[in-house]
């Protein structure tokens, strides 16, 4: 079905593209994001290049990292979490700038009316804090575009799909009870961040909901959860705009082995999302398998757009490493849903403690 009303725009540009492509927990993968570009049906879209990328012939070394960085000393880089899984890399300060500005600019467009939903792959890094870098996230540009979608639309809600919990986002809102963050995500002991966990805390400040599951979450729970759980909270805060943080590191068959989504779970969230017909933002996240994040973010954009594409992956410059069957869709994992009937009784429970605020209101 398409959408001929909605105005889409999608944030890109090849020389982005290639710097977002040496951050060093996703090498190579927003260069493998060019086949959404070459893949995806383009009439509807509307490419919105980024600009202001330095190119480091009148910048006398100003943005330099790779020099620049080794005068530091190693304990401020850990101070600004610079160290272990967010290293310093040549161009980081270029990839930051690109990263924030990007969904800087998408909530820009949302609030000038320019247009209805803004997609932004290389967006949504939901770890790093006000004043530093936390796993593999250099800047919060979630936060930022937020902001900066406050300045029209005051109520907000954050729906986060990753893997991990939006740790960086629920903190910058905790004081404000203006953006509703909404975090789906793997929660074990050991598992990163470590927070989310659901248990209501005292204060009442912050409206967060957080839902921690079990390994092997499948599309039927993660369905459920959406329809029992999530769409409740959207009825209830009635927010202005949407923020959709689409990490897929949930997916059959990424590195982390987590859970077991296909495809068409990160699909149907989306449509769910995009039936709220409120400005959305639509931002990537984790993804560690690059074929796998290509094929999803290339449905997705088609999705945004109304519009199928082939089942063949096209010929392109990446196009050997779908091998060996060079098909959109991915294998189904076959891990359990440990998520069970008992578990996510309790897990509704947990969400019924936290949402307390809305009804109050
Ligand atoms: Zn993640």
């Amino acid at each position: 079905m398409a959408h001929p009303s909605r105005r889409i725009a999608y944030i890109y540009s090849s020389d982005y593209a290639s710097i977002a492509s040496r951050l060093p927990s996703n090498l190579e993968r927003s260069n493998f994001q060019l086949f959404t570009v070459v893949y995806a049906p383009q009439d509807f879209l509307k490419r919105v290049e980024q600009e202001g990328l330095s190119d480091g012939e009148d910048e006398e070394g100003d943005h330099q990292d790779g020099g620049e960085h080794r005068n530091i000393k190693e304990d401020r880089l850990e101070e600004y979490g610079l160290r272990y899984d967010c290293p310093v890399f040549e161009g980081i300060a270029d990839y930051a700038e690109l990263v924030a500005g990007s969904s800087m600019e998408a909530a820009t467009l949302l609030s000038d009316d320019a247009f209805d939903m803004v997609v932004h792959w290389d967006g949504g890094r939901h770890h790093a804090k006000k004043d530093m870098a936390a796993g593999f996230c250099i800047v919060n540009d979630i936060v930022l575009g937020i902001m900066e979608l406050q300045r029209t639309y005051e109520r907000v809600v954050y729906l986060d799909l990753d893997v991990h919990h939006g740790d960086g986002v629920e903190n910058a809102f905790q004081f404000t009870d203006k953006v509703l963050t909404v975090s789906v995500h793997h929660y074990a002991q050991g598992f990163y961040p470590g927070t989310g966990s659901g248990n209501p805390t005292s204060s009442r400040t912050k409206a967060a909901v957080n839902i921690p599951l079990k390994g092997g979450l499948s599309d039927t729970t993660l369905c459920k959860i959406f329809d029992d759980m999530i769409e409740p909270l959207f009825k209830s805060f009635d927010p202005e705009a949407i923020v959709l943080q689409c990490g897929v590191d949930g997916m059959a068959g990424d590195p982390l082995g987590k859970w077991n989504l296909s495809l068409q779970s990160y699909v149907d969230c989306l449509k769910k999302v995009m039936a709220w017909k409120k400005p959305l933002m639509v931002l990537g996240g984790g993804g560690y398998k690059n074929t796998s994040t290509a094929r999803c973010y290339a449905l997705l954009t088609s999705v945004a757009l109304g519009r199928e594409i082939s089942e063949e992956i096209p010929e392109h410059e990446f196009f050997e490493d779908y091998k060996p069957d060079f098909m959109l869709q991915i294998d189904p994992g076959r891990q359990t849903d440990e998520n069970t009937d008992d578990y996510m009784e309790q897990v509704r429970e947990l969400v019924e403690a936290q949402t307390d605020f809305l009804e109050s209101k």
